[in-house]
């Protein structure tokens, strides 16, 4: 982490009763969410290629340690998440004044299990940075790959860089420069007939073990206790861990996050089998988008479609 950011860091936690940003995690590859409540715990801060966690979810209060009603949390955040934030404020979940956000300018994130298959990456002892080539050393192999080979797909469609709403930025903001589209999977997958989407679909949802990570990783997802997906009476879905139950489980998710998905990818990055779960809402958001030109989280005081009512579309 730069020395101007940790010393930015430093100077707001008078001002805040917690800082949350990112820490080293199990291993070189790999950051972990952080949060910190002294400036001399700043040290242990890191900004670097692997912070691809997602912070904003833990502005909602229900899903963060409590502050007092005249305190503030500080906290981190990249374009992509910034979106979130918008989002949450648009849905009266966080007050703005709550929340002190340093903005910076994202190069892109490391998904490091592109490199699976030429290296054991859960035995990496070692990772290197040279301007656009990561070197990383396992059991005594040394692999290099170009950065640009290596980045998360959302980073590759990235279009928002730079945080989109903060109380100071941090560096040089960047031109965004997208190398393929955010709704290419969802394209590819709406070009296979309804019979292939629907073997596609049960073939992840037979492989889904439940385990409600791409929920609780998801900074819109906020219901807690109160989750219909939770809530025995009335009981929305089965105990059991089968495909028409996983099915059951996942549409209404995705129903519930239409217009609201800030396409994080989080959901899918958690997922403990891989499943490309963030394509269910991405469909959802694709929809909204070509009927509303609607993109969640990137219009501060605005309203999602299906949040809002316009007189003139009683005659649609
Ligand atoms: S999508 Fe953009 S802002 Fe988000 S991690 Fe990737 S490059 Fe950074
Ligand atoms: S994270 Fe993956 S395995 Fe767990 S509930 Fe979600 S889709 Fe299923
Ligand atoms: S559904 Fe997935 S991609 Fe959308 S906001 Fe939640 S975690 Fe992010």
């Amino acid at each position: 982490m730069s020395k101007e950011l940790k010393a930015r860091i430093a100077g707001i936690l008078p001002k805040v009763t917690y800082f949350i940003g990112y820490g080293t995690g199990i291993n070189t590859i790999q950051t972990a969410p952080l949060f910190i409540r002294k400036p001399e715990q700043v040290n242990a801060m890191l900004w670097n290629r692997f912070c691809i966690h997602n912070l904003a979810v833990y502005v909602p209060p229900q899903k963060r340690p409590p502050v007092a009603p005249d305190e503030k949390i500080g906290l981190i955040l990249k374009g992509c998440d910034s979106r979130a934030v918008i989002q949450l404020l648009q849905e009266g979940i966080v007050k703005r004044e709550k929340l002190y956000i340093i903005g910076v300018s994202c190069p892109g994130m490391i998904d490091i299990s592109k490199l699976q298959g030429k290296i054991d990456i859960n035995r990496i002892t070692k990772a290197e940075l040279h301007e656009q080539t990561l070197t990383v050393l396992a059991d005594k192999a040394e692999v290099a790959a170009d950065i640009n080979d290596l980045l998360y797909g959302k980073c590759l469609a990235c279009e928002y860089p730079n945080t989109l709403i903060y109380d100071e930025f941090i560096g040089q903001k960047t031109t965004a420069n997208p190398r393929k589209g955010i709704f290419d999977a969802v394209t590819d997958l709406e070009k296979m007939s309804l019979d292939q989407r629907k073997a596609f679909w049960e073939k992840e949802f037979s492989r889904c073990i439940r385990c409600k990570a791409c929920r609780n990783v998801c900074p819109i997802c906020y219901c807690q206790n109160q989750c219909l997906l939770d809530t025995r009476v009335p009981r929305w879905t089965q105990e059991q861990v089968d495909t028409k139950s996983n099915e059951w489980f996942h549409l209404i998710r995705a129903f519930h996050l239409a217009g609201r998905c800030i396409e994080c990818g989080e959901c899918a990055r958690v997922c403990p089998v891989n499943i490309p779960i963030n394509l269910l809402p991405m469909k959802m958001n694709k929809e909204l988008f070509d009927i509303f030109g609607w993109r969640a989280g990137t219009k501060a005081g605005e309203k999602s479609p299906l949040m809002d009512f316009k007189l003139e579309e009683e005659k649609l």
